[in-house]
């Protein structure tokens, strides 16, 4: 066994009131430059919804000329000139259209114009291939729209769920998902680059672009299934989130983790086994991903994951850190927090406790306090978030995990409801648990 230390985050999705504070906190530290006006290292998504950029979800629209074999990212065959070609040419990648064209008010008129007996009218408008729509500008295409047919049929996960979600008004669902880069344990942007400029430190896990290397391929941009990095188009150079490496070597967390308001970003250190991300990533059933990158985490209480850990050299204070932070607790103790597109087999390192909400919203619908011990446990049949949603986004379409999650949740909030009522704990809580499957 051998043993490296990676930071990671885990975001509560319940806690996300989609203000962007991280978003435009992020922007002012990164990103407020010539060249990369219309990149956000952090985005904050309403779902369902395209995301940003549009559709990156479907990956055959992006897939460029590469194709993951056994976990790792390879051209795809067809000839070495076919495959010059495809690198040089590149042409699978996003347009600005699908990012989002900057734009500011003219403060002059705003202040100055005269008073006038009308609101304005003319909406912000977009464009979903080709054919305008209106819908609220910026790089969060469907925020306030909710779940409707017109708005969400460009979800690609509600065509891959496609009759298990009724995409009527009355039953219309939406949560915020914000998203930074992955930093994956089997990053597809560091085996696409050609120039050998992105690359993920050994000592933390950091992805990062070294800017004298890059030359500018965007290969990165064409191979991340999750469209993290970004093309400076004034530099000619590929950028990208930093995990705000400078303020971590300082013992400070992110800055989209210190401003969000919401207090949703775990920061930590998982220990993992790197002997075990090859094989994990290459396992040919899409639903057993999850499961197989949790079994490349290590336990950090483990005297035996300990001791590897300091011969492999990483300093004592680092698996000090592993042990205190939430992070593994929530990943692999508890299990309550899932990794985003696990399909992607990149094996993402920024990982999401589901939305709470489908299953209290169910039982409160049937006349009881779903936060009651007695209904943790029945029929979760008709959800206000579909579970077959979250499963698309979260376990590659496995519901299990993801409504054992929820259960874990509610049962939580059920005990600490009684603990701060003052009431004696209710074994049923701990006994349904331990039953729930996943
Ligand atoms: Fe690379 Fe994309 Fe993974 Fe980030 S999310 S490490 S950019 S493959
Ligand atoms: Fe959500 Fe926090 Fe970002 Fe606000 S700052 S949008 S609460 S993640």
């Amino acid at each position: 066994m051998r043993v490296m230390a990676q930071v990671a985050m885990v975001m509560n999705l319940d806690k996300c009131i989609g203000c962007h504070t991280c978003s435009v906190t992020c922007k002012q530290t990164w990103t407020n430059r010539a060249g990369t006006e219309y990149a956000w290292f952090n985005n904050v998504e309403t779902r369902p919804g395209q995301g940003y950029p549009r559709r990156y979800e479907d990956q055959e629209r992006f897939k460029g000329g590469w194709q993951l074999r056994h976990g790792r990212l390879v051209p795809r065959s067809g000839g070495r000139l076919r495959r010059l070609a495809r690198i040089f040419a590149n042409p699978e990648l996003p347009s600005l259209d699908d990012y989002y064209q900057p734009w500011t008010y003219d403060y002059e008129t705003l202040t100055t114009a005269p008073l006038g007996d009308d609101l304005p009218t003319a909406a912000p408008r977009s464009l979903i291939d080709g054919a305008p729509m209106a819908v609220t500008g910026g790089p969060n295409w469907d925020d306030d729209l909710g779940g409707g047919p017109e708005h969400t049929a460009a979800d690609p996960l509600l065509e891959r769920v496609g009759d298990q979600v009724r995409l009527e008004y009355e039953q219309a669902f939406m949560f915020y998902l914000p998203r930074i880069c992955e930093h994956c344990l089997n990053p597809s942007c560091v085996a696409a680059c050609p120039s050998g400029a992105m690359y993920k430190r050994v000592e933390d896990g950091i992805v990062l672009v070294d800017q004298d290397r890059c030359r500018g391929w965007r290969m990165c941009v064409s191979g991340c299934p999750y469209k993290k990095v970004y093309f400076n188009h004034r530099t000619g150079k590929a950028e990208k989130c930093t995990l705000c490496y400078p303020r971590i070597e300082a013992g400070a967390p992110t800055v989209c983790s210190e401003t969000c308001v919401g207090r949703l970003r775990y920061l930590g250190v998982v220990l993992y086994d790197p002997d075990r991300v090859g094989e994990a990533a290459s396992v040919p059933d899409e639903k057993q991903l999850y499961p197989a990158q949790l079994g490349c985490f290590l336990d950090p209480d483990d005297p035996k994951v300990a001791r590897t850990a300091e011969e492999c050299g990483i300093p004592h204070e680092w698996i000090t850190a592993a042990r205190r932070s939430p992070v593994y607790a929530l990943i692999a103790r508890h299990r309550v927090a899932l990794p985003l597109h696990p399909e992607y087999r990149t094996m993402p390192m920024v990982w999401y406790i589901p939305p709470l909400s489908p299953i209290v919203d169910a039982l409160a619908a049937g006349g009881h306090d779903g936060e009651d011990a007695g209904n943790l446990f029945g029929a979760i049949g008709s959800l206000r978030i579909p579970m077959a949603y979250l499963a698309e986004l979260f376990t590659a379409g496995d519901t299990a995990p993801v409504e054992a999650a929820l259960r874990r949740l509610a049962a939580m909030r059920a005990h600490m409801r009684r603990v701060n009522l003052g009431e004696p704990p209710d074994p049923s809580i701990a006994e349904g648990v331990a039953m729930t499957p996943g």
